[in-house]
């Protein structure tokens, strides 16, 4: 029987129609805005694209929203002071920088310096030890394994007790879903095998997978032999594999491939993410439940 399919752009619809009204609420009881504030360096086009759908996001939920863009020359003093300005700014609730920022600035001087209690990317080290420890003590879950999981516990998977093996170990995925998945509470408590370039038989630790992650960025890594039937699968993978024209716009279009063979991966597995509308479209959703929470902290309401 083919696989559900986990659609990422109905989830994610739903959630921000709930950060809607949680926004509104916070608003009425206490009468703090979620303040979230994008910084951009540069002109990149992909980062312009990103912080123009964050923007839109942020506007959509009623927050108050700034979008700072700065030079590609700015020098990194003046980076800082911009971040230690937001910190210390009250309406704002959320900080987030661009990346990737230009070569003369020291990129991790830069996420350090941003206040962790705004930190909603979740990149900074006390944050990523918050996250380790667990509980209360993570204060947010950085954007992307925040997504995956919730696509896992809306999907309806029990994930206490699953087998549920990552494969990658970058900072931004692979490590920290490993993380989320393996602390005790809801949407997790799995015993979590992480497998990557070191990892000597990838395909033994595939197939016993009751939930299986893939964040390798390798079109096509995870053949579908490799997915025990039934399994829940999350592809995280967006990797540019050519070029299309769009029939909606005429102009040339990137295609997408995912990190598993979805064709055919779909007769096997209970339940599939696609590539795109699948992990992608959540990232953006919890970086603005992030703030949403950053703000209800601040308001003194949990
Ligand atoms: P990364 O390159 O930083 O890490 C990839 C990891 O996969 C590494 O740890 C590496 O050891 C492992 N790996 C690579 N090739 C492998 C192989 N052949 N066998 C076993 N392990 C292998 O990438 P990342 O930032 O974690 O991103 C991974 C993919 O997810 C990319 O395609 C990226 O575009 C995508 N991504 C999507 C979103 C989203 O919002 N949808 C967000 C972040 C990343």
């Amino acid at each position: 029987m083919a696989a559900r399919i986990i659609s990422g752009t109905e989830i994610a619809a739903q959630i921000r129609e709930e950060l809607k009204k949680e926004t509104a609420e916070l608003k009425e009881k206490s009468g703090v805005v979620p303040g979230l504030v994008t910084i951009l360096v540069g002109k990149n086009p992909a980062s312009v694209s990103y912080v123009t759908a964050k923007q839109k996001a942020a506007h959509e939920l009623g927050f108050y929203s700034i979008q700072d863009d700065q030079p590609d020359d700015i020098s990194e003093e003046s980076l800082l002071q911009l971040v230690y300005r937001y910190n210390n700014d009250s309406k704002i609730h959320g900080i987030l920088v661009q990346l990737p920022i230009p070569k003369h600035i020291d990129e991790k001087k830069i996420l350090n310096a941003i206040d962790p209690d705004k930190d909603v990317d979740c990149f900074h080290p006390i944050n990523v030890g918050r996250l380790m420890i667990g509980g209360d003590e993570a204060r947010f879950l950085p954007c992307t394994p925040a997504g995956i999981q919730e696509l896992i516990v809306r999907a309806g998977f029990e994930t206490s007790g699953a087998e549920v093996v990552v494969v990658g170990r970058s900072n931004i995925v692979g490590k920290p879903i490993a993380n989320i998945m393996l602390q005790k509470g809801r949407g997790a408590n799995s015993t979590v095998t992480v497998v990557h370039t070191g990892t000597k038989d990838l395909e033994s630790h595939c197939k016993r997978a009751d939930i299986l992650i893939v964040a390798a960025g390798v079109p096509h890594l995870v053949k579908p032999e490799w997915i025990k039937p039934g399994a829940c699968v999350i592809d995280v993978g967006v990797n540019r594999v050519g070029e299309k024209i769009s029939e909606k716009t005429g102009k040339p279009v990137p295609i997408l491939k995912g990190d598993v063979d979805f064709d055919a991966a779909k007769e096997i597995a209970g339940a599939i993410t696609p590539v795109p509308g699948g992990v992608g479209p959540m990232t953006i959703t919890m970086l603005m439940k992030n703030t949403v929470k950053s703000a209800k902290i601040s308001a003194g309401i949990k």
